[in-house]
């Protein structure tokens, strides 16, 4: 990713982003920071950029040119995200920092003295953000705390992409106490149950822990946390067919966008003379055949948008709130086929750049029991297939761009998700390049055979199981198994429920998890992608 940093203080960025994890994520060249002089864009003698205010008042305002110039040069006329740190702006908060991690280049404008010409703002500003209800004398500083906070959620620089989703404000709770040595310290003992090695046991205490101090210091973000509880706990309802959303919700990725569970058009309705009770009947019948409740959800850093929608005609409301930034859509009735699939002409406007990428069937392992990887004895129905000798002891680890040219390899054949009844909906480089993706953000794994990797499972953007592939040789000894169970053992760690989308028609892998103990849920959901390769 690239910033660029258009300030009046370049040496002040270029010192300050230098040291540390940002400053070696420079060095290894994942992200690029570039600070722009916007003095040098000036047409002025002595370089001058600023100016009086018409109509009076204190201080001096930056002008136009100079600071258009910049734009164009760093962006050459193409359309690139701009972002203008203002104390008018949005406020900055980390969902904001993840939907920004997804750009491939973001412009960062920094005002100073009493801030920028309107004009220019006009024709180059795509956001305005601030970092907080207080004014600074320059943006320099709020430059550098957004490349600080949206550089470390992209895949490298933190070194394993999970470990930022353990954090502060991931699910509207602050993060839990944490220790380090001494076991005492000043008489005070580090709580036991962080001695004791049970993953599940610490995870519970952290969640507690989090809880307690969110209430206590933040009773702001406890009441959203609530929130989400509660919607989740309407979702659950229906857990297997809105898994892929109470999930989402679950591990603090996906926002609320739109919500309404029918509940206010029953009270005016009994109010226009249908009974509660009548008009509760009429929503069950419904409810039962579309969704429980209208909903839109977004993750805003893999640009997943999920929606549910309770009848036909309340799908046309949900349909229309999916953020046009939205890569890619998860709906969980054939009936939004209309919206997003080329028949109706009206609604789409903008969107007839989705496409179907196909139909999945949701998969869930609710039991908490990890499942054992040593698919050698402890899976009974692989108990009569003879041991490989010849295969010395297999090992299952997590995966690094180091691997890339094992992984590529061994996924020359991968054909999943390319075709979809038939037409092509993703070429193999966008195969290729969200494989790589994956492989960056620390979520694939690797089982190895003799030195050789011989197979693979990831985590797919949203948070599923998915990518499971063996090689040739060393299909039906039980190492499908092995690496699902391996991943979901570490998705359980976390206190999450591993859940699967399988393609419709994909019986093996419906087969494997269903043996495995995953779930299936009752209704299909449908995905569809944006700007999607045409037949
Ligand atoms: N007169 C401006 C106003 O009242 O909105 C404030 C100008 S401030 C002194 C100078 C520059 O600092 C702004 O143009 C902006 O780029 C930056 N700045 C100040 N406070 C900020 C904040 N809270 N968040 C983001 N940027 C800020």
């Amino acid at each position: 990713m690239k910033f660029h940093i258009l300030t009046l203080f370049p040496e002040m960025i270029r010192n300050g982003l230098q040291l540390s994890v940002i400053g070696k994520a420079v060095e290894n060249n994942i992200i690029a920071i570039d600070a722009v002089d916007i003095r040098d864009y000036s047409m002025e003698k002595h370089r001058k950029v600023d100016d009086y205010p018409y109509g009076g008042g204190a201080g001096m305002l930056m002008q136009a040119q100079p600071v258009y110039h910049a734009h164009q040069a760093v962006t050459g006329g193409r359309k690139v995200r701009t972002i203008y740190v203002t104390p008018q702006g949005m406020p900055f908060t980390q969902t904001k920092a993840e939907e920004f991690a997804a750009e491939e280049e973001l412009v960062l404008l920094c005002g100073h003295y009493e801030g920028i010409d309107e004009r220019v703002l006009e024709e180059i500003v795509t956001d305005y953000i601030s970092i907080g209800d207080y004014v600074l004398t320059g943006g320099e500083l709020p430059a550098m705390v957004m490349v600080d906070a949206i550089a470390r959620l992209i895949p490298g620089v933190l070194g394993n992409g999970i470990s930022s989703e353990e954090e502060s404000f991931h699910n509207d709770l602050l993060e839990y106490p944490q220790y380090s040595r001494p076991e005492v310290w000043h008489k005070k003992r580090v709580p036991e149950v962080l001695l004791s090695g049970n993953h599940s046991k610490v995870a519970a205490w952290r969640l507690e822990q989090s809880i307690l101090r969110t209430a206590d210091r933040r009773p702001d973000l406890y009441a959203r946390y609530q929130a989400r509880k509660c919607l989740i706990s309407q979702l659950s309802r229906e857990k297997r067919n809105h898994i892929h959303m109470i999930e989402s919700l679950a591990r603090g990725r996906a926002e609320v966008l739109y919500m309404d569970d029918g509940m206010e058009a029953d009270r005016e309705e009994a109010g226009n003379g249908k009974t509660v009770n009548e008009t509760n009947v009429s929503e069950t019948n419904d409810a039962e055949s579309m969704g429980s409740m209208d909903v839109v959800l977004y993750d805003s850093r893999d640009r997943i948008c999920m929606i549910s929608a309770r009848t036909a005609a309340s799908g046309d409301k949900v349909a229309r709130c999916v953020p046009e930034s939205a890569e890619y859509v998860v709906a969980s009735h054939e009936f939004f086929d209309i919206f997003f699939n080329g028949m109706s002409e009206e609604f789409q406007g903008n969107r007839k750049n989705y496409q179907l990428c196909g139909r999945y069937i949701p998969m869930l392992y609710t039991c908490k029991a990890a499942l054992s990887v040593k698919w050698k004895k402890s899976i009974p129905w692989k108990k009569s297939i003879p041991w490989k000798n010849s295969i010395p002891w297999e090992s299952i680890r997590s995966l690094s761009e180091a691997d890339w040219s094992l992984l590529e390899r061994i996924t020359a054949e991968f054909d999943y998700g390319i075709c979809c009844n038939g037409k092509k909906i993703r070429t193999e480089e966008q195969v290729r390049d969200y494989l790589q993706e994956r492989l960056k953000a620390g979520v694939m794994y690797g089982i190895f055979a003799e030195e050789n990797l011989a197979g693979v499972i990831g985590m797919h953007k949203g948070g599923s199981v998915g990518m499971l592939y063996v090689d040739l040789p060393y299909r039906r000894q039980g190492f499908a198994a092995s690496l699902t169970a391996y991943l979901v053992n570490r998705m359980l760690e976390k206190g999450w429920t591993p859940y699967a989308c399988v393609p419709a028609d994909n019986m093996a892998a419906g087969n494997l998890l269903d043996k495995l103990g995953f779930y299936k849920a009752a209704k299909e959901v449908s995905i569809y992608q944006r700007e999607a390769v045409q037949p």
